[in-house]
């Protein structure tokens, strides 16, 4: 299907009706733009190989960057992957909810999911997400959904309906408007190989959470041969340049603070009363604001407090140093 071809986007509510009419869509090969609790996600069925052409085109992903697959329950996990203890575990502990799990792929999984959804890999991604908006959607349409964050590759990930709607207005068949996304950052990613588990990609659900659950961690250097497909040095990139840990901005630059905007300084905060939590959520909508007050106000680069490195805030690290990759070499 050609994607250069506009789109009348249908804005639906978030509601029984626009439930419906955006299930009828996934099921019919359409790509939807939905809330999650973590970020907003760009949906399609992830039986259909179209569909699934669809999002890679869309968004320009590269093929090789395999999509998380969503499911409704714990039944339709283990008709896909293999069974263990581990993820046995971790399910009952964090699902549903902001954890991804990289399980071994059954070879007859059913129902069967397409092999470009997941880049021809022998492992699956896989999460039961919790908001009850996907979880409608999922038991309504009775297919796994492949669901990647609803921005273009590489840019800002998108938390809000508004930031959805400039993305993708004619571009795809629906989005939901469901308001911000309570996280605010992708899901956490764990692979799990024999009796161990490794983090891909950290989120909400943090490392201390896991070790407080017993559940053992291998450290990087072990992990290494994991394949991870798709996590770039580069990612979650606004239009303008970054500097991280900065104390205070110069006269080119906005900031983006954790506390209170000092006075008379230009930028937004992250979080006046340092909530890490509510730094996470406000994260992308923060660095698309200022994206655009760059240019109200003439400044070259966003300046960024030193975020502590605890809960959430090691996820939010992690984004912003992708996010100031390309920016990085100009410092
Ligand atoms: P996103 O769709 O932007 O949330 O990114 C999903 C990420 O999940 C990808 O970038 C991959 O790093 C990761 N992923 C998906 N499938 C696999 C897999 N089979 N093995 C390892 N990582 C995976
Ligand atoms: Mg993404």
């Amino acid at each position: 299907m050609n994607i250069s071809k506009i789109k009348k986007t249908e804005i639906l509510s978030n509601n029984e009706i626009g439930i419906d009419r955006a299930s009828t869509i996934i099921k019919s090969g359409g790509l939807v733009a939905i809330p999650t609790e973590t970020v907003y996600g760009l949906c399609a069925d992830a039986t259909n190989p179209d569909a699934i052409n669809l999002i890679y085109q869309t968004k320009g992903r590269p093929p090789i960057n395999p999509l998380i697959i969503h499911v409704f329950d714990n039944k339709s996990v283990f008709d896909i992957a293999h069974k263990n203890k581990i993820a046995e575990d971790l399910s009952s502990k964090f699902w549903p909810g902001p954890l991804t799990m990289v399980l071994k792929k059954k070879i007859n999984n059913k129902p069967s999911i397409t092999k470009n959804a997941i880049s021809g890999l022998k492992t699956i991604a896989l999460r039961i997400p919790a908001h009850p908006v996907f979880r409608k959607i999922l038991k309504k349409c009775n297919l796994p959904i492949a669901a990647p964050s609803a921005n273009l590759s590489g840019k800002l990930t998108t938390t809000r309906f508004e930031d959805v709607l400039s993305n993708f207005s004619g571009k795809i068949d629906a989005i939901i408007d469901g308001g911000p996304c309570p996280i605010g950052l992708e899901s956490t990613i764990i692979y799990i190989h024999e009796k161990n588990i490794s983090i891909l990609r950290p989120g909400k659900i943090t490392e201390d959470d896991l070790l407080n659950n017993d559940f053992s961690i291998t450290k990087k250097s072990k992990a290494k041969k994991i394949i991870s497909p798709g996590q770039l040095n580069s990612h979650y990139c606004p239009k303008t340049p970054l500097r991280l840990n900065a104390k205070m901005p110069n006269l080119n630059e906005l900031l983006l603070s954790f506390g209170p905007l000092p006075k008379g300084i230009v930028g937004i905060s992250l979080s006046e009363v340092s909530d890490i939590n509510e730094a996470a959520m406000n994260l992308y909508s923060s660095l698309a604001d200022l994206d655009e007050l760059a240019i109200i106000e003439n400044k070259k680069t966003i300046a960024i407090h030193p975020i502590p490195n605890k809960g959430i805030g090691v996820a939010i690290n992690e984004r912003l140093l992708r996010a100031a990759y390309k920016s990085s070499n100009k410092f």
